[in-house]
């Protein structure tokens, strides 16, 4: 129980300073006493339950973790699958509204667009001009 909790801990302190979102491998990797994924996979799980950690699913079913302490703002690209991660936050107007509507304490949020990065726009309309 220990050592589960010690796992716990590193992974909430390298999302925490880490800005872009890490899926499970890349975290085994950072923790010194590199577990193994399925332990990483559980610390997570327990993590996320207590908010402590925030997860995403940009892509099938893999899940990508942020910090629990920070709202998550994502720009993917579809066709190569590049992830950006924005500071800038546009949504303090739309979280103004919900409070007054719902009347709701919002404690966080997750902002996911997708669309194509500048090279993969680029290589489709190439190709999109190579078939006519
Ligand atoms: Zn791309
Ligand atoms: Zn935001």
């Amino acid at each position: 129980m220990k050592h589960a909790a010690m796992t716990d801990d590193a992974i909430e302190k390298i999302l925490d300073k880490e800005d872009k979102a890490l899926d499970a491998g890349e975290l085994a990797e950072r923790i010194p006493e590199r577990p193994d994924l399925s332990t990483v996979y559980r610390a997570l799980k327990r993590l996320e339950m207590s908010g402590r950690v925030n997860s995403v699913t940009f892509f099938r079913a893999k899940k990508h973790y942020y910090s629990g302490k920070k709202n998550g703002h994502f720009l993917v690209c579809q066709d190569c699958h590049e992830i950006i991660t924005f500071t800038r936050c546009p949504s303090s107007v739309l979280e103004k509204e919900l409070k007054e509507a719902f009347s709701y304490m919002i404690l966080s949020h997750k902002l996911l667009f997708r669309g194509l990065c500048p090279t993969c726009a680029r290589a489709r309309a190439k190709r999109e001009r190579q078939k006519t």
